[in-house]
């Protein structure tokens, strides 16, 4: 991230303390190398999150970029400037990028090429050759934008995160905020003007980048391992095949709510779901069309249910939803509404669709536990099976 060039740095006023530019960042590649080499062998060895996996390549990125610009001033400068340029940009964008995989959202892959790309065309017409400064406006903004995009992905973590995840957003907001100061101080001193020079040159850059480089390393470790922790707890809790909550993740959470204190008085509603004649699916498609019959169930559930709602596999081709606060009628509605998603699924996919049956069972503080609930859905179920399937039956109507 810094400017590796003609700029001579000396903080005005203390002749004494120089702090003069090449020593700067020679300490500053000496130590991205080393963080670089503690990331890959403590944080992304062991724990594989994709969080450390990133910073690694940030780091590779800032350390070959910021080494680009030491051919600044030779014949090569013409196009190591650009790709010093680019460089350092894909590192913001890896910054980003690890920030985002924390919330398990990957970055659109037109973010990997778009900021690079504008940044490359903006320093190619720049004139290169002569011009240190190729490009700096849109690089600085595109530094500006995308360590700014990682600190959004920060700030917006879940609570439950750990604290660490405070400084590192408070950190790469301040870089930011730094890369913003240095492109207006750019477009209105230009990059010889003194306020530039001294407040957003080469040696500040490098001082502040080190600075962000130890709160990172700081929090590393242990977000690293947090994300892993979640990355197991979710293989723990989750049907493989569909993505939806396993049966006993699923029990855990649905008891949990129907005990919560703070619910006393809650009801709900729970659908126990069952596809009808899905022997028929595997013996007509293939067992491979079988189990991509129960993804496209799966998705029908969550596209329908609330992120308040619980979707869980029970077993084979058997779903349970736990809907809090719905009435038995709702739960009526959104059975059917999940049966329509999946008929439209059908023409896409070439593959019929097999039609589900649904056993709806309201729950209120009276209600004994999570086996009497199922209990009384699985006998509703039964009887929209015997009415002839393709239907929903109601607890409440039948018995
Ligand atoms: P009904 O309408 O009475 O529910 O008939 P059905 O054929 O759906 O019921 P049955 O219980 O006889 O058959 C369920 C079938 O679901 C049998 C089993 O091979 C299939 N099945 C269970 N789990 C999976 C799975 O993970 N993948 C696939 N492809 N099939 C599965
Ligand atoms: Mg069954
Ligand atoms: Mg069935």
């Amino acid at each position: 991230m810094a400017y590796w060039g003609v700029h001579h740095f000396v903080i005005r006023g203390t002749s004494e303390m120089a702090l003069d530019t090449a020593t700067l960042r020679a300490s500053f590649g000496l130590m991205a190398f080393v963080l670089g080499l503690l990331f890959y062998f403590s944080a992304y060895r062991t724990t594989r999150s994709p969080y450390s996996g990133w910073w690694c390549i940030a780091l590779l990125f800032f350390l070959f970029g910021s080494a680009a610009f030491l051919l600044n001033g030779t014949g090569h400068q013409w196009w190591a400037n650009p790709l010093g340029n680019v460089l350092l940009v894909h590192g913001g964008v890896a910054v980003w990028a690890g920030a985002r995989s924390l919330r398990t959202k990957m970055l659109k892959r037109w973010a990997f090429t778009v900021f690079p790309l504008v940044t490359l065309l903006a320093s190619v017409v720049d004139n290169p050759g002569t011009n240190t400064w190729a490009g700096g406006p849109v690089f600085l903004a595109a530094m500006s934008m995308t360590i700014g995009l990682a600190s959004r992905e920060l700030w917006r973590l879940e609570p439950g995160y750990s604290r660490v995840r405070i400084p590192m957003a408070a950190a790469a907001g301040g870089v930011s905020v730094f890369y913003f100061g240095r492109l207006v101080g750019f477009l209105l001193d230009g990059p010889d003007g003194p306020v530039f020079d001294t407040f957003f040159g080469s040696a500040v850059t490098t001082l502040v980048t080190m600075v962000m480089l130890v709160v990172v390393s700081f929090s590393m470790a242990a977000l690293s391992t947090e994300q892993q922790t979640r990355a197991l707890k979710m293989v723990a809790t989750r049907d493989d095949l569909t993505g939806l909550l396993n049966r006993k993740a699923f029990l855990d959470l649905a008891a949990e709510q129907l005990a919560d204190p703070a619910a006393a008085r809650a009801s709900g509603a729970l659908i126990m779901a069952d596809l009808d004649h899905f022997k028929t699916v595997n013996d007509t498609y293939g067992h491979a069309a079988g189990d991509r019959a129960l993804q496209a169930f799966a998705v029908a559930c969550t596209d329908t249910v609330r992120s308040t709602d619980l979707a869980g596999r029970y077993g084979g081709e058997e779903f349970v939803l736990l809907l809090p606060g719905a009435s038995a009628d709702r739960a009526e509605h959104i059975a059917d509404e999940v049966s329509r998603r999946l008929a439209r699924a059908s023409m896409a996919d070439g593959v019929q669709m097999p039609t589900v049956s649904y056993g709806v069972a309201t729950y209120d503080a009276g209600t004994a536990g999570m086996d009497a609930l199922i209990a009384s859905a699985d006998a509703a179920l039964y009887t929209a099976k015997s009415l002839g399937r393709n239907r929903t039956a109601r607890s409440d109507r039948i018995g």
